[in-house]
């Protein structure tokens, strides 16, 4: 049984800690509006803490999962960060979607204090986390890593480390930019076959079992046929991951045209008022454009 905190309890950190408390870990959680935080510990039990630095205190593993840089930067480096409260050999696993360099900040400034780090972002969506199914992409010290894996598999079905700081994000940008092409890809078949006069659910049926099948053509074909987009992973969410993968192939030199054009229909989704709408809601902007 590992001595843990989980920061940020979201869509998906909710249920992440939940998995960690099933899993027989001692959990103190952390969320800046604390009655999420109240209503995780009368659902699970385990101890609440008023601040990132009182949550660190006494660990032997962070996790967080917020927002984007600029909440982990005040989470985790902030005046009162985690980084203040973790005692000498803690480890800080961060599960959320950020960029290379902030992970690589955190590495630095912790490393420097004795302290591991392990950039850790997931896939998987709301439904991962709560069936305790998520994929772990990690970047940090092998033996670090291999010290957190066990608990990480608490609420994993795959937790690999791709390489050191960093790489964990710059996997999680790789997942991103193929998952942009594919669900654009699907949203052009099925408008191309609602303007053919075909059943969509028939098409999808027959040619999911060959050569065109996707975990978002299995997922999403159903609800995308049927014009239903307010639930799944946020266009808002999908932007930010897209930026953070643009910029950072801006620095690589790697050349991502349609990344960078799907980018820019999220953004007209975004004008139609779908901000929260899941990713597979590019069909709705096609439909939209329909003669
Ligand atoms: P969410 O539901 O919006 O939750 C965000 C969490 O971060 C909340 O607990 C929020 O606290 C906390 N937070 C944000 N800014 C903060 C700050 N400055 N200080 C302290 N806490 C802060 O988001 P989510 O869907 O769980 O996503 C979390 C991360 O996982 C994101 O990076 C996202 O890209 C990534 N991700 C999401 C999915 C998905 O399907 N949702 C899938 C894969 C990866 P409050 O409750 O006070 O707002």
């Amino acid at each position: 049984m590992a001595k843990v905190a989980f920061l940020g309890l979201g869509v998906m950190g909710y249920p992440m800690a939940g998995h960690l408390v099933k899993a027989g870990h001692q959990v103190t959680v952390y969320n800046r509006t604390t009655a999420k935080a109240e209503a995780w510990v009368k659902q699970f039990g385990g101890a609440i803490a008023l601040t990132p630095k009182l949550a660190a205190q006494d660990q032997g593993i962070v996790f967080t999962c917020v927002g984007n840089d600029k909440d982990l930067h005040q989470v985790v480096l902030g005046d009162e960060g985690v980084i203040h409260g973790l005692k000498p050999g803690a480890v800080l696993v961060d599960h959320t979607t950020a960029s290379a360099d902030i992970a690589r900040e955190i590495g630095t400034a912790l490393t420097a204090q004795g302290l591991g780090f392990i950039d850790a972002p997931v896939s998987g969506g709301q439904a991962g986390a709560e069936n305790g199914v998520l994929t772990v992409m990690a970047g940090g010290d092998e033996a670090v890593f291999n010290q957190v894996k066990d608990v990480i598999m608490s609420y994993a079905r795959c937790a690999e480390l791709l390489g050191e700081t960093g790489a964990g994000q710059l996997t999680k940008m790789v997942n991103q930019i193929c998952i942009a092409g594919v669900v654009q890809g699907l949203a052009e078949a099925l408008h191309f076959a609602r303007s053919a006069g075909l059943d969509g659910e028939k098409v999808v049926e027959v040619i999911s079992k060959g050569a065109a099948q996707s975990w978002q053509m299995e997922n999403r074909y159903k609800s995308m046929w049927a014009g239903e987009y307010n639930f799944g992973f946020a266009i808002d969410w999908m932007r930010k991951d897209l930026g953070i993968a643009l910029e950072e192939a801006r620095r690589n030199g790697s050349h991502l045209p349609l990344t960078a054009l799907v980018d820019q229909f999220y953004s007209e989704v975004q004008g139609m008022g779908g901000n929260r709408w899941d990713t597979s809601s590019l069909l709705a902007r096609l439909e939209k454009s329909r003669k």
